[in-house]
């Protein structure tokens, strides 16, 4: 089992049913997930996306500014960060919040070592803002902080239950794939996470296992060694 993850939460997922916003009863889905993961012992750090809320470049797009439309993005990631660590704390998980850019008292300023630190002493260590630039994404975020931290594993948790030959929610003769190496995903343009992510990943020998994390239980399968979701390995 892992010892230290690096956990990866989507904005978009934390709507749940809804068309925008933090959904509840997904909120609560996913703290009761986490908390379960955390009674194994296991360390888990989290970053977590904001298309719940804001994207930079869809704001672009109707006429922001990049830069700006990026920092309304990552802001968006620490209030979905809020509503998680205040989730865990409901049901008696401990959490805390550190973010990529000085916002402090809404939440400690992120460093490896302290997010360590918080991880050690059994708390989650949610980790808001993505990496703190524009143009990023928090994949690519949730890579970084994965290699900072010494994750055993990034888990990306999405909608779909692993990568699949084409899009399962387009194509129904789309397979899965039970394990696949980087360079698999750059030569069948898999779109998996954008390609900074996954190189920044393959770079640092980080594995990443997608899985489908909205449907409970999933989380503990996938840290009991369960064969669900895709495992991403060097190969
Ligand atoms: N963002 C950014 N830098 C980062 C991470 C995120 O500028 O390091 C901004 C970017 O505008 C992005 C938004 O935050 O569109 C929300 O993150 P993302 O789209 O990755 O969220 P998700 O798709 O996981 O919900």
């Amino acid at each position: 089992m892992y010892k230290r993850i690096l956990l990866k939460l989507s904005g978009e997922s934390l709507m749940g049913s809804k068309q925008y916003g933090i959904d509840e009863v997904r909120l609560a889905e996913y703290a009761q997930q986490i908390k379960q993961v955390a009674d194994l012992g296991v360390q888990i750090g989290i970053v977590i996306g904001g298309g719940n809320i804001f994207r930079g470049l869809s704001g672009a797009g109707k006429g922001f500014d990049r830069v700006k439309g990026d920092q309304m993005g990552m802001l968006a990631t620490t209030i979905n960060a809020l509503a998680l660590s205040s989730a865990l704390n409901s049901i008696g998980q401990k959490a805390r919040v550190l973010t990529a850019i000085n916002m402090f008292p809404i939440g400690e300023q992120y460093s490896k070592w302290r997010a360590i630190e918080v991880m050690e002493a059994g708390e989650v260590a949610i980790l808001a803002g993505g990496t703190g630039c524009p143009y990023f994404t928090t994949d690519t975020g949730s890579a970084l902080r994965g290699i900072e931290i010494e994750a055993d594993v990034m888990l990306k948790g999405t909608r779909v239950d692993g990568i699949y030959t084409a899009d399962p929610e387009k194509d129904p003769t789309a397979t899965k794939f039970d394990k696949i190496t980087y360079d698999e995903i750059y030569n069948k343009g898999l779109k998996v996470m954008d390609l900074t992510a996954t190189t920044l990943c393959r770079d640092n020998k980080l594995p990443i296992i997608v899985f489908n994390m909205d449907v409970v239980g999933n989380l503990y399968k996938v840290m009991t060694d369960e064969p669900i979701g895709t495992l991403v390995y060097e190969g």
